[in-house]
């Protein structure tokens, strides 16, 4: 009897598992659930050349069209999951239709965090996850009209700079005290608004909307601290949080997402989760991490499947995500919460470096604006844990990939 193979999630994750098993050979069936209505597709574009009418949607698929049919994989479109019965080993979708499964991957990612706000039912007020949310993102867009962007993380900053670009008078409203400083601390959230303020656009940091005002549509933002901003439109970003409803009542843990071993193993036999929505035990860092970008959703859906044919290796890779703001490239790999000392090489002024994130001398992660290939070398120093001297780091003259010395892996 041939087993069945249900993929809740048809995106990043869940597109890449499935034509994984295919490639490595599974011949059951292979059902894959998805709540939009297109098949799987690359997010990144959708704040930045997508949505700056740079690049089409086609170019953002992650197989063409014809690709599920041809390899035998189910695509189930506009359904959504509502429910997964682990004890019967069943998923119930919206549409009333139940699909048995002998194995499950779970790769629903994320959803936009919602701040209950008095007037954001206005017309006006958008949030950015789905190539539907950019298509009217897109349509808000002319030159000399007034955006406000609220919350500046990756998505707010990459929407802030595209609609910036796109000739949009731009005010961003932020209650850190520089951009993206949960991720990358105050020393590097300095430079990205730099960046911002030479590009014109206005930032209001330290400060939250109190309420969006207007007739039918939004033509304010009121802020906390007293500001009126006039706006034709607003774009909210504050952040997310994993789908995780359709698994509430069967036995696997779920803490910040699903919580998943180094093989994207729940605890539940013949449940796997991948994607944004794992939060998935990392050898490296010895811990559960769940990591939200592009490269950690495409490598965990490969490794993901790999696991439910019954092979697979621990999933060690070194996160990896770029960002592009205006003409600069962001790169960053690793994980880190905390540290105790930033080592640059390069310059925080010239917007050209390399920064280590470093606790106990050792790197936990690297991030490096406009020098992709710094940030490259810096991958096999987190992975070894070794402890580098910081002068080292610092020095133009020493060539990054020659201080990972082979005696000295993981101290
Ligand atoms: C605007 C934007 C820009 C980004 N830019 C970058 C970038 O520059 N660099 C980078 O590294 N990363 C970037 N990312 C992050 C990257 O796109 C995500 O990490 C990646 O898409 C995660 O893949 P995933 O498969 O886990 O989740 P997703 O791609 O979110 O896919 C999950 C799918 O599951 C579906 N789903 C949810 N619930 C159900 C249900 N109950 N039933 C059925 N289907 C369901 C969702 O509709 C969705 O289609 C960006 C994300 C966004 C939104």
């Amino acid at each position: 009897m041939s087993e069945t193979f249900v993929i809740v999630g048809a995106g990043l994750a869940g597109g890449t598992a499935a034509s994984t098993l295919r490639q490595d050979g599974f011949d059951g069936r292979v059902v894959l659930i998805g709540a939009e209505k297109h098949p799987p597709y690359e997010r990144p574009p959708l704040s930045k050349e997508y949505l700056r009418d740079e690049s089409s949607f086609e170019q953002a698929l992650l197989q063409p069209l014809d690709f599920y049919g041809e390899n035998g994989i189910e695509l189930k479109c506009d359904v959504r999951a509502t429910r997964i019965d682990d004890r019967e080993k069943t998923v119930e979708l919206d549409s009333g239709e139940q699909v048995a499964y002998d194995k499950l991957l779970f790769a629903a990612g994320v959803k936009n965090r919602q701040v209950p706000t008095p007037g954001s039912g206005l017309d006006g007020i958008y949030d950015l996850r789905t190539v539907a949310d950019s298509d009217l993102i897109r349509r808000e867009i002319s030159p000399g009209r007034k955006a406000v962007v609220v919350g500046m993380g990756f998505i707010g900053s990459e929407v802030a700079a595209s609609l910036r670009q796109s000739g949009v008078e731009v005010t961003v409203v932020d209650r850190n005290k520089v951009p993206l400083r949960r991720v990358l601390g105050e020393e590097v959230g300095r430079v990205i608004e730099v960046i911002h303020r030479d590009h014109g656009t206005e930032l209001i940091f330290e400060d939250t909307v109190a309420a969006f005002e207007g007739t039918g549509r939004v033509e304010s933002v009121v802020t906390s601290a007293g500001h009126s901003l006039g706006c034709d439109f607003v774009v909210v970003a504050l952040g997310v949080e994993p789908v995780v409803e359709p698994l509430v009542g069967t036995g696997v843990e779920i803490d910040n997402g699903v919580v998943v071993d180094e093989y994207f193993r729940t605890g539940v036999e013949g449940i796997y989760a991948a994607g944004d929505v794992a939060n998935h035990y990392h050898p490296v860092f010895e811990r559960h991490i769940r990591v939200e970008h592009w490269q950690n959703a495409l490598k965990q859906g490969q490794a993901a499947a790999r696991s439910m044919l019954g092979g697979g290796e621990p999933y060690q890779e070194i996160p990896w995500f770029w960002s592009d703001q205006y003409e600069h490239n962001l790169q960053y790999s690793g994980f880190h919460r905390e540290w105790d000392e930033l080592v640059v090489r390069g310059s925080l002024q010239e917007r050209s470096f390399v920064a280590f994130y470093r606790k106990d001398e050792r790197i936990l992660a690297a991030v490096a604006i406009d020098r992709g290939r710094d940030l490259r070398r810096s991958v096999p120093l987190i992975k070894s844990r070794q402890r580098i001297e910081a002068s080292r780091l610092r020095d133009p003259d020493v060539d990054l990939r020659k201080l990972v010395t082979a005696a000295n892996t993981r101290l």
